[in-house]
């Protein structure tokens, strides 16, 4: 990143990849820009390697730094002016809504982006669009551990208390998390934590780095979290573990739990699960008879088709323990998205609107559309979970058109082939992004954005303390920030005519994608009115002064929370109600955020997997990340030091299996199930179980593991199950 004879300057921000959101100082001089790290109270001036070598992207040649229009002649995106590319998305975005109404075009976002742009993009989406349908990436990184938050402590805050209360645990359970290769800094707390003389119990199908150093590490078959941790809650209530005065005084429901849980004699679950009576009883009496506890799940335990009651069985575990809102203990999640907190609070998700307030809460709509400036029934009504909307594309029922903005979801998407194709089968795709992804090269029109260097804003890290992304310098040109470019949707379609023929209702079926809701069957595309009324600055000050007001009473409360706050204060906790209230690290001491004041206990029971293994797909498939790839890799994949550590997919087996199926290490392997194949390398590992195959999920092309990924998904969260399927392995 060189440019001769600038000025020096420097700017405090926070790493761009993920939730743990280090503290580093960027410089730039006359050699370019440097990343140094900085004392920040999450990272302890720890940087991976992803962060160190962030800035490398800023001058990147494979940059995007003009729009680009795909030529119906040739078939291939050009570079064309911004004037150009903005009108040909207005014009196809008319188009489509003025034929088949306001949800046939749909939005995706991404949980990367900015608090501010989750905020503007939600609003464009109803407002702008008048679409029901926008929902996020997100939805396939946490969603189940929010839905399982959100009905058990009626509220959903990754940590409800600060990362630094890891150090002082006396015990720690990880469950289907890897810090050690997600986020490396938070592993100076587990080491903190071991050296106080607490211990680390880690719950993972593999011995990943993480599991290496734990005192303790169970290796359950994929899939069978939830009986484990009612098996844990069977022991802990047949040795008097169970906090009985805590349960009483502040939960409800416990006995349909205990009722449960008693059919999860340790044995029975040894039996299921693979893991030995022993280390089960051996967890259950670090956790009962521990003093601080903690337990924390993050993907391995969310992404299955029963991923909230998976969560759920942790959150029951933990409450009957006491260990929420007591200082030092509790449950808590790892986010893992940048800004996979505040990304899902702002109103990106197809159930939501700003301040984590429900769509279809009368009260809610009234408040966000006072905000707006337009009446509450102008708002439309719930869309659907992001797959739902992904396999919709392009079908008879489905949108039409859809605009990406900071995802990939031809990568990361489960049953990615599939998704691909719907992708391909759209009239309109329009993709902003820093790079030609994946899912821009499909694009009908792909919009340069701005990185994160390049601009200002918050993000929400994965205690919901809100921090600080600050800008060192402009933009390059050619290049606008996504909240720019959403202004500028705004403005083309508020100038634009009122469509002159009223848009037709969709099928009347109420369970598809593109079925209308009754707000939006009435109402034809975008409303110039009300687009102009309700104003889309690009300024992300002017954006979260806005976002503040329109999150004030609710549950994710941002109204206290100014920018010179987060500066004096190294970031603020929501929620924080007033500017001169106090913020809130920590959640739950006093009461939950329930009508009642009580958690909620919820009786959860083990089912299996969506699919099973059977004589022609023998083998369990499971996936996950590796140190020095990020997400879909889009980035990542493109910084050279980090392509070197890990250049390609690979397929984790044991070396029994691999013996088995005369597959030395190295040997390219296929990996199929019933919907694609991935080629790799194989990876001999003792540290698998031999029933068991991996691969991590950063990669396109043959090794795009999500071409086996099973998309079935969790009736709640609507999370797919990514970390469990059937495949047969075979050398390629
Ligand atoms: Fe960035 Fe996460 Fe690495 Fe920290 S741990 S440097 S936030 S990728």
């Amino acid at each position: 990143a060189t440019r001769p004879g600038s000025t020096p300057r420097e700017v405090a921000t926070h790493c761009p990849y993920c939730a743990l959101q280090c503290g580093m100082t960027l410089r730039e001089d006359d050699t370019g820009v440097t990343v140094h790290p900085r004392q920040f109270p999450t990272n302890r001036g720890g940087l991976c390697q992803k962060g160190w070598t962030a800035a490398e992207l800023l001058d990147h040649p494979e940059r995007l730094t003009t729009p680009l229009l795909r030529d119906p002649a040739s078939g291939e995106l050009r570079p064309v002016s911004w004037d150009a590319a903005l009108d040909r998305i207005v014009t196809g975005i008319r188009a489509i809504q003025d034929d088949a109404g306001p949800d046939a075009v749909a939005v995706f976002g991404g949980g990367g982006l900015t608090n501010e742009k989750a905020y503007a993009l939600g609003k464009f989406a109803r407002i702008g669009l008048r679409t029901r349908h926008i929902d996020y990436n997100g939805r396939f990184c946490m969603s189940s551990a929010a839905a399982a938050g959100m009905r058990a402590f009626g509220i959903d805050r990754g940590l409800p208390f600060p990362l630094a209360d890891l150090g002082r645990a006396d015990t720690l359970l990880l469950v289907g998390a890897n810090p050690a290769e997600t986020m490396p800094p938070l592993v100076r707390w587990l080491t903190e934590q071991r050296r106080n003389g607490g211990q680390l119990i880690v719950v993972d199908p593999r011995v990943t780095a993480t599991a290496r150093q734990a005192d303790l590490h169970l290796q359950p078959l994929p899939g069978t979290d939830l009986a484990v941790a009612n098996a844990l809650l069977h022991i802990a209530l047949t040795e008097g573990w169970v906090d009985r005065t805590y349960v009483a005084e502040r939960t409800s429901g416990f006995e349909a739990v205990r009722r449960t849980v008693a059919a999860w004699w340790p044995a029975r679950a040894e039996q299921l699960s693979g893991v030995p009576v022993a280390d089960l009883e051996a967890t259950a009496r670090a956790l009962g008879t521990g003093g601080r506890v903690i337990i924390l799940t993050a993907r391995g335990a969310e992404q299955h088709a029963k991923g909230v009651d998976t969560v759920t069985a942790y959150v029951n575990l933990a409450l009957a323990l006491g260990l929420p809102g007591r200082d030092g203990s509790g449950y808590g999640c790892l986010t893992g998205q940048g800004n996979g907190q505040g990304g899902r609070e702002h109103g990106q998700k197809a159930d939501q609107l700003p301040g984590y307030r429900k769509i279809d809460d009368p009260a809610a709509r009234e408040h966000v559309a006072g905000v707006w400036g337009v009446p509450a029934d102008d708002l439309p009504g719930p869309g659907v979970p992001a797959y739902q909307l992904l396999d919709s594309l392009g079908t008879p029922d489905g949108p039409r058109g859809l605009l990406v903005f900071g995802s990939n979801p031809v990568v990361s998407a489960p049953r990615a082939a599939r998704i691909e194709g719907r992708l391909r089968d759209l009239d309109l795709l329009v993709v902003a992004d820093l790079l030609l992804s994946e899912t821009a090269a499909l694009a009908d029109v792909v919009l340069p954005t701005a990185q994160w260097a390049e601009e200002d804003g918050t993000m929400t890290n994965l205690e919901g303390r809100v921090l600080r992304r600050r800008a060192l310098r402009n933009p390059p040109p050619g290049v606008r920030t996504d909240l720019a470019i959403i202004s500028d949707l705004a403005t083309r379609l508020a100038a634009a005519e009122t469509p002159t023929t009223e848009a037709p209702a969709a099928e009347p079926a109420s369970t598809t994608a593109a079925s209308t809701t009754a707000t939006s069957a009435a109402t034809a595309s975008a409303r110039p009115e009300a687009v102009a009324a309700a104003r889309f600055p690009a300024d992300p000050a002017a954006v979260f002064a806005e976002l503040r007001r329109a999150s004030a009473g609710g549950a994710a409360d941002y109204a206290g929370i100014s920018w010179a706050r987060i500066d004096d204060q190294d970031g603020v906790y929501w929620p924080c109600r007033t500017e001169d209230g106090p913020d809130t690290p920590r959640l739950f001491a006093e009461e939950f955020a329930t009508p009642d004041g009580r958690a909620r206990f919820h009786s959860v029971d083990h089912r299996p997997a969506a699919e099973e293994v059977c004589a022609t797909y023998p083998l369990h498939f499971t996936t996950g990340r590796v140190l020095t790839q990020y997400q879909s890799g889009t980035q990542t994949r493109r910084v050279p030091a980090l392509r070197r550590a890990a250049p390609e997919a690979f397929v984790e087996l044991h070396p029994d299996l691999a013996a088995r199926l005369g597959i030395d290490d190295g040997d390219p392997v296929k990996v199929t199930s019933r919907r694609g194949e991935l080629c790799a390398p194989a990876r001999l590992s003792v540290g698998i179980r031999p029933d068991t195959v991996f691969a991590p999920f950063h990669y396109a092309g043959a090794g795009r593991a999500n071409s086996v990924t099973n998309d079935a998904v969790d009736p709640i969260s609507g999370m797919p199950e990514f970390k469990i399927c059937a495949v047969r392995v075979e050398k390629a």
